[in-house]
């Protein structure tokens, strides 16, 4: 690590501190053996976790955190995507772990705090790191000062692709389906990425690598989404609006009525939630 990435890394411990309150989570110490690795960068809601912050009946969450944020203290409901911490544990000897997320450092502090508890993930970047060009969230991937051929991007937003699209996997979105196995799909694929020479074009490999060993998606629904305007008053990308989803909830959503029930609940939280 050097010097100038040392200040960075003590700088944002310290605005965690600061602006999480009572956070907790500290970022790995990384060294020269990681920066020799590929880079898995990781969008964080509905890729890895779904995130709730009011209680929802047809919502299974598996914990419940407190989050400060700007002196408001936040009830969040959380579910974890399932396979999450075999795809970390696995993926960590092969890539250096970064999440990328339109949250805001506070909350993505917090949701870390719980689902890293192993501490695979060497980094994130959140809202403060994010361009926001009329209402679309765009994450560039150049701030990460990693090299570009050699880093996989995966989202559940296609939009977050647009500036570097090379770099990109979309990922169904996950809500709290526990029969979701998107991440353990995605562990022997990248796996053979981590030892290509370049990993881009992404979608190039995949296309190849499904030509083989079928779609790795085929049977779930990718969800297509735009972004409501007013992106900036939401804690974490609950302003997200979900255009289209088919949810597998073996628990809850059975019939077309729940499922249409679910898809508009979640549209009237994403556009009321944190507004302002
Ligand atoms: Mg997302």
């Amino acid at each position: 690590m050097n010097c100038l990435q040392y200040i960075k890394r003590c700088f944002k411990n310290f605005r965690q501190k600061l602006d999480g309150q009572d956070s907790s989570y500290q970022l790995s110490t990384q060294n020269s053996q990681v920066r020799r690795k590929k880079t898995l960068v990781l969008d964080l809601d509905e890729t890895l976790v779904h995130c709730e912050f009011k209680e929802n009946p047809n919502f299974h969450y598996e914990t419940i955190l407190d989050v400060w944020h700007r002196g408001v203290l936040y009830t969040v409901y959380l579910c974890k995507r399932p396979y999450l911490r075999e795809f970390l544990q696995q993926l960590s000897a092969y890539y250096e772990i970064i999440v990328f997320t339109a949250g805001y450092e506070s909350y993505c502090d917090k949701v870390l705090q719980h689902i890293d508890i192993d501490r695979h993930i060497s980094d994130y970047f959140a809202r403060s790191n994010c361009r926001f060009v009329n209402g679309i969230c765009l994450k560039d991937l150049s701030i990460l000062d990693r090299p570009l051929d050699q880093l996989i991007f995966i989202d559940n937003n296609a939009n977050a692709f647009e500036m570097q699209p090379e770099n990109g996997l979309l990922i169904p979105s996950f809500l709290d389906s526990d029969e979701d196995e998107c991440l353990l799909r995605l562990i022997p694929f990248l796996k053979q990425m981590a030892h290509k020479p370049k990993v881009i074009p992404v979608s190039s490999f995949l296309s190849d690598y499904e030509s083989i060993h079928g779609a790795l998606f085929n049977d779930m629904q990718v969800t297509l989404q735009g972004q409501a305007e007013g992106e900036e008053g939401s804690l974490s990308e609950e302003s997200v609006v979900v255009l289209e989803y088919v949810p597998k909830h073996r628990k809850t959503q059975t019939t077309q009525q729940q499922q249409k029930q679910f898809i508009k609940t979640l549209e009237q939280r994403s556009q009321t939630l944190f507004s302002g």
